[in-house]
């Protein structure tokens, strides 16, 4: 089956709404010029919740073909949680996505497994997409269990999942190693461990649904290395870009290259 690659940008912190207005303008600009050059694939903005609304204003604004998300979400839809932004609240700003469990949300917040489980289940619950992010740090590859602790973390939040929701799924396999390092995975190794989740998904849903969740790359990822991960992926379906994402020729490139 095909399944349609996806580019995101994650912004992380960075770009403020007016910021965020300006890139959106340049990267349609730059688009517009390379549409033939493009290859069937989704391109998704991920800004700081202060800026969701100025991308979206545009988006809807010009009918460009991009989608947006957001890069955290609160397990609960309502109340005294100060600070806190709900699946709701993103779901009525038109987000198609949200990331779950980036590496820097797992060390700055208190986000643990069971947090990451009830951020899915939100995401879901509000009919967004989940792009859950798993990978190993240094320590995990030196010891050479990477491919198992990625594995396990996927494991250890979708075991809950229905069919129909596991589907909805995107995976990013980001290593925290290579995550803004400019140390980028190779291709083979960031293949093997895409095809490692790949096979535990069909382990546990079966092959038509495995076959259909999206599995990304992140980690360094820029326009010199995403030809070579893209040709030697099989099962790698576009990339979660930080860094390079907040240039928007480099992104146009990256997502012209996918
Ligand atoms: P990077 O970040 O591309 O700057 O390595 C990727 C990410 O954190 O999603």
């Amino acid at each position: 089956m095909t399944r349609i690659p996806v580019v995101a940008g994650n912004w992380k912190m960075n770009f403020d709404h007016l910021e965020a207005t300006y890139f959106v303008q340049k990267l349609a600009w730059t688009l517009r010029d390379a549409h033939f050059g493009f290859r069937h694939c989704e391109v998704t903005l991920m800004p700081p919740f202060t800026s969701i609304r100025s991308v979206q204003v545009l988006i809807e604004a010009d009918r460009l073909k991009l989608t947006y998300g957001a890069q955290a979400v609160s397990v609960t839809n309502q109340g005294a949680f100060t600070g806190d932004v709900s699946a709701d609240m993103l779901a009525k700003l038109g987000c198609t996505y949200v990331l779950v469990g980036h590496s820097e949300r797992r060390k700055y917040h208190p986000e643990d497994d069971a947090n990451i489980v009830d951020q899915v289940r939100a995401v879901l619950a509000a009919g967004m997409k989940p792009i859950l992010c798993v990978g190993e740090s240094f320590e995990e590859r030196r010891q050479g269990i990477e491919l198992e602790f990625a594995v396990g973390q996927v494991q250890d939040v979708i075991r809950d999942l229905s069919d129909k929701e596991a589907e909805q799924m995107l995976i990013a396999y980001e290593p925290v190693w290579a995550i803004g390092t400019g140390m980028v995975a190779t291709p083979q190794s960031a293949q093997q461990a895409a095809a490692a989740i790949r096979s535990h998904l069909t382990d546990v849903y079966g092959a038509s649904v495995a076959e259909r969740v999206r599995i990304l790359y992140g980690g360094s990822v820029n326009s010199s290395n995403a030809t070579q991960l893209m040709m030697e992926g099989k099962d790698i379906d576009g990339f979660l870009v930080g860094g390079a994402s907040l240039d928007a020729e480099e992104f146009a490139t990256i997502a012209r290259l996918t």
